[in-house]
């Protein structure tokens, strides 16, 4: 396993700056791995699947110590906006959430004494504190189904509103109509006609 201060600078160089983010989500990233037996995520990215469930600094940490990515396949944001991501072991099938305690956030004035500020205090203690005043930690069962899988994309079929491909069992058959998810419930975007 590399070491903490591997991964903070790793985490540091691919998000820019060492945010209290960071160092949080390096933390967690190494406590997710440890608990499901994965020291070497490169070595073993193929056993591998991290789901991140916030869109902030420690999803960019927890990319970076693990390696995931979207594009591989082997990272998924499921934005739930709380602080916590799910390791998944596929060889095993072990699959442990962790989630940031509130708490922690209040304890890290005491691993930082005498500095001034939430932002620096936090940044260093958490760098510090043990993990299980960050995290707690439970088993969960994860199923990945084939079509979320990495590897090639399993299917793909045509709109039959606005003519877009859909892979990977993303469209909806609406009574005999496949559709793509936008034209079936709406989209994040509006067509300007
Ligand atoms: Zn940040
Ligand atoms: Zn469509």
């Amino acid at each position: 396993m590399n070491t903490l201060s591997d991964d903070l600078e790793v985490a540091a160089a691919f998000h820019g700056e060492t945010c209290p983010g960071q160092v949080l989500g390096v933390r967690l990233a190494r406590a997710g791995l440890a608990q499901i037996g994965i020291s070497d995520p490169v070595a073993d990215r193929k056993k591998l699947i991290v789901f991140v469930e916030i869109d902030r600094c420690a999803a960019d940490a927890i990319m970076a110590v693990t390696g995931c990515r979207v594009g591989k396949r082997n990272l998924k944001v499921v934005d739930y906006g709380v602080m916590a991501a799910t390791f998944l072991n596929l060889e095993s099938g072990r699959a442990v959430r962790v989630v940031a305690r509130e708490e922690s956030r209040a304890l890290a004035a005491g691993y930082a004494p005498g500095v001034e500020g939430k932002y620096e205090q936090q940044r260093r203690a958490y760098t510090i504190m043990p993990e299980k005043e960050l995290f707690s930690f439970e088993e969960v069962e994860v199923s990945v189904p084939p079509e979320d899988m990495p590897g090639r994309p399993l299917s793909r079929v045509r709109c039959e509103s606005c003519g877009d491909y859909v892979q990977d069992k993303r469209e909806v058959n609406a009574y005999g109509t496949v559709l793509c998810l936008a034209c079936a419930r709406g989209g994040y975007y509006k067509r300007k006609s």
